[in-house]
């Protein structure tokens, strides 16, 4: 070839990073080089995709221009490089072979999540005449499972838990079609070539309608399903679970006839990362008593795989689908593990013989906050305000555990992982943080942990032999909020939980903060209260009750006071809890005296509340210490004196609200306030205090993509350690 002969052409070396891999990128580029005109190849490498075109150089523009406005939606385009080459003379455009990761150096490729069943699949499985007609296996490049089953980067399918299937010639062709929705769609499958059910999906379905508990495998792990409907059944599965009262979650091809929907729930639920949708029930909802005993909520979600799909079209009515553990230790993943585990829980399993590479549970959303942020979501990267200098890992804390790891300025946020107060959860900590480490190409420099010391993950971290960052629990849960919106700064901050470990040894939970990333004030808090037998206390309201009413100079009406006030004197913590507040009002109103799982009084309460305006409860404020006794006692007189409890659990939530507003107005310091911790996933709460706080002129933060409980606290821990180590 001659010079002249390509006078006006160009090459160029396009290096793109982000989620680019699993997302059907290769086959875009293919399409806008053919579009284009350009030849050349497009490959993945360990750290995205790698392209060299040539052509015209108004084609490469445009190409160019393509490759970051025109991505596929599931892709996230987070740089792209580009070099000059000379050119070759190349005028096909071919779809190269992976380099392996070793081939080049840098941070590996950005994993994408997880992604429910898209409408064209969807379609396919539904259509008689379609070869994949029911397989509930299907999946393209729009679709289907990632996470949970690449093993390695480049996301190929020899590092997949599919490398054990070869594909039929019919897969193989679509796999190879630059012009196919499959082209290099690496969990590629048909009837013929893919992964099979351990059992008819007829059996199944007979096995539910007649009142049978079933293990069915799904993307990140095992559910137990059954007939929402039946209460025996459903009350069997708690029994057997060992989950008292916790709600179940439900799968319905429909929502509508299970609950009141907002269009913004609707639209949760139908989103590709299809969470759980904490619902307000309808009263006729066709649902079991225990499915959610005395619960105004159901959490509901759609299907997201083939099998879900097939399974809710073909049994007439909602199921339950609850997580495959028992109480809250992490969801079972592994086919042997599950049988262990699950073999007395359920009365039969169906599995498939795809396996799963890691645990993810499924996503918890309320309103416009998440409660728990895993499949579909997880691994996505969080942005952080701050670049951490070294490689980091936050430990999180211990209920509603996560952990986070951070690359530069990204952080990672593991999947649910479930309460971390046992051996299963604990070896499930070590296991996922060591496959997430793995994943980002990540060996930490620095560990951030809790300051409690009892937490396992305080006490993982510090058995590492690194630099170690230790965070107030209230400071990360703050952090986390700001960090959210991209903030480092100073800024007020209400954290309401109900415990986590302060600075002075005593546990705190009703905090007001003034805090940057770096460190925190605390400008005020819950008065505390002596909590009667320490953990026991948490279990039974009535106790924290108790140390309220004798606080507020009330009668004790609980017949086992006088037995438990002895052990104010040896185990009676003292905690300035709001979670703790809130119990011990449920006790009093008697809605509750007892609790099965955490945060029980205070959803009940908010439930009462539902609907019913009131003034507020008046609450002095002395030095910034909140007096939450006032509450009680008015609490206590007015339902004394016979006020209907939904007026009195009312006009209590509001003067939480004001009392906190007129607390943060006391300081002086204009500008915002984030809201954070636990007991802001009550929204009588957060809606109260935010509306209370504008009024006065602030700006206020609240959760939008963590969890403002315990889940969201190792993120916290990360932006609060990325700042640290500047
Ligand atoms: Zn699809
Ligand atoms: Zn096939
Ligand atoms: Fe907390």
């Amino acid at each position: 070839m001659g010079a002249a002969a390509h006078a006006s052409t160009e090459r160029r070396r396009f290096e793109v990073s982000g989620v680019v891999q699993g997302v059907g990128f290769r086959p875009f580029v293919y399409r806008v080089a053919q579009r284009e005109r350009v030849g050349g190849f497009v490959l993945n490498d360990g750290q995205g995709v790698l392209i060299e075109a040539e052509g015209r150089s108004e084609a490469l523009e445009a190409f160019g221009v393509a490759l970051s406005t025109e991505a596929p939606p599931l892709a996230r385009v987070e740089s792209l490089t580009v070099r000059r080459l000379t050119p070759r003379g190349e005028t096909g455009f071919a779809v190269a072979g992976s380099r392996p990761p070793e081939a080049v150096s840098g941070a590996p490729a950005l994993v994408p999540p997880d992604t429910a069943t898209c409408d064209d699949c969807l379609r396919e499985l539904l259509d008689p005449a379609d070869r994949r007609y029911r397989y509930p296996f299907i999946n393209c490049t729009q679709c289907g499972p990632r996470f949970t089953l690449v093993r390695a980067v480049p996301y190929d399918r020899a590092n997949t838990t599919m490398d054990g299937f070869s594909m039929c010639h019919d897969c193989r062709r679509e796999y190879e079609d630059p012009t196919d929705r499959r082209f290099h769609a690496e969990p590629i499958a048909c009837p013929d070539c893919g992964p099979t059910l351990s059992m008819p999906l007829d059996e199944a379905i007979g096995l539910l309608e007649e009142g049978a508990i079933l293990a069915v495998k799904g993307l990140g792990g095992y559910h137990l399903a059954s007939d929402a409907a039946n209460e025996s059944t459903v009350a069997r599965l708690r029994a057997r679970k060992q989950r008292e009262e916790k709600p179940f979650a439900l799968m319905a091809p429909q929502a509508e006839r299970l609950a009141e929907l907002t269009s913004s729930e609707i639209d949760l639920l139908g989103s590709p990362e299809r969470p759980i949708v904490l619902v307000r029930r309808r009263d006729e909802a066709a649902v079991a008593p225990s499915v959610s005993p005395g619960g105004p909520w159901l959490g509901v979600m759609l299907p997201y795989t083939p099998l879900h799909h097939l399974l809710v079209a073909d049994f007439s009515g909602p199921l339950v689908m609850t997580s495959g553990n028992r109480s809250d230790e992490p969801i079972a993943f592994d086919d042997a593990d599950a049988r262990r585990r699950l073999g007395d829980v359920a009365d039969a399993f169906l599995g498939h013989s795809r396996p799963i590479h890691r645990r993810c549970e499924d996503s918890v959303v309320r309103s416009a906050f998440p409660i728990r942020r895993s499949r579909g979501f997880a691994p996505a990267a969080l942005g952080l305000p701050v670049t951490a200098r070294r490689p980091l890992v936050a430990a999180g804390a211990e209920l509603k555990s996560t952990f986070c790891v951070v690359r530069d300025g990204d952080a990672f946020l593991s999947p649910h992982l479930g309460d971390l107060d046992c051996e299963p959860a604990y070896s499930a900590f070590r296991a996922d943080l060591g496959l997430y480490l793995d994943m980002l190409g990540v060996e930490p420099e620095v560990i951030a942990h809790d300051l409690h010391p009892d937490y396992l993950a305080t006490r993982w971290a510090q058995g590492q032999h690194v630099e170690l960052i230790g965070v107030q629990h209230h400071h990360a849960h703050a952090a986390a909020c700001l960090a959210e919106h991209g903030e480092a700064g100073p800024a007020l901050a209400l954290v309401f939980d109900g415990t986590g470990y302060g600075t002075d040894g005593t546990l705190w939970g009703g905090e007001l903060l003034r805090c940057d990333l770096e460190s925190f004030e605390r400008l005020g808090h819950l008065e505390p209260v002596p909590l009667p037998g320490g953990q026991a206390a948490i279990r039974e309201p009535w106790r924290t009750a108790a140390a309220y009413l004798e606080r507020a100079g009330r009668p004790v009406p609980f017949e086992a006071w006088p037995k438990v006030r002895q052990s104010l004197k040896v185990n009676a913590p003292l905690s300035s809890g709001m979670g703790r507040l809130f119990d011990a009002v449920a006790a009093v109103l008697g809605v509750r005296e007892r609790v099965t799982y955490e945060g029980q009084a205070a959803i009940e309460l908010e439930h009462l509340a539902c609907g019913v305006q009131s003034e507020p409860y008046a609450c002095r404020i002395t030095d910034g210490v909140i007096a939450g006794s006032d509450l009680v006692r008015a609490v206590h007189d007015d339902s004394a004196a016979g006020r209907p409890p939904a007026e009195v659990a009312a006009a209590f939530h509001e003067g939480v609200a004001l009392v906190s507003a007129e607390a943060v107005a006391a300081t002086g310091d204009p500008g915002t306030v984030a809201l954070s911790g636990g007991s802001f996933q009550n929204l009588r709460l957060l809606e109260s205090t935010r509306r209370r706080l504008e009024q006065l002129g602030f700006r206020v933060l609240t959760h939008r993509r963590v969890p403002p409980n315990d889940g969201g606290i190792s993120y916290g821990q990360a932006a609060i350690a990325a700042r640290r180590m500047i």
